[in-house]
């Protein structure tokens, strides 16, 4: 069983924010803006590579609750979920993070400056 598999089965903890039957969102353990939450599905689907438009209706809907219950929808966030090796996905567990509370930075996505593929 996968990490998040684990998180989601209650098998090992969370600070959980919201749950429902199909998805928990729940604290990054590893913050990288002042709030910084992961979405997930409880059924196991590796990345975004393999979801279905009915998962992801769902998702939406309930990524939408989580943004209402942390306060970001006016002030706004950053969805993201990273995909594979370039990507830089290390759980091979679907998950969006949402990442908000400051004024996040843009900055360079890859450690190779990206001139360099132009
Ligand atoms: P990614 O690199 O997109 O696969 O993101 C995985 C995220 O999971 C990282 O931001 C980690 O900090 C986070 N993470 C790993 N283990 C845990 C955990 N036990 N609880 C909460 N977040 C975690």
């Amino acid at each position: 069983m996968c990490l998040f598999c684990k998180i989601s089965n209650h098998k090992i903890p969370s600070n959980t924010v919201l749950e429902n039957d199909e998805f928990i969102a729940f604290h990054d353990i590893n913050p990288k803006a002042p709030v910084h939450i992961l979405v997930i599905p409880k059924t196991h689907v590796e990345s975004f590579n393999d979801v279905d438009s009915n998962i992801m209706a769902k998702m939406t809907l309930f990524i939408h609750e989580v943004v209402n219950e942390m306060n970001l929808k006016d002030s706004g966030y950053r969805v993201i979920t990273n995909v594979g090796d370039d990507g830089g996905q290390e759980v091979k567990h679907l998950h969006f993070h949402i990442l908000g509370g400051a004024k996040l930075a843009w900055t360079h996505l890859s450690d190779t400056d990206p001139k360099v593929f132009l």
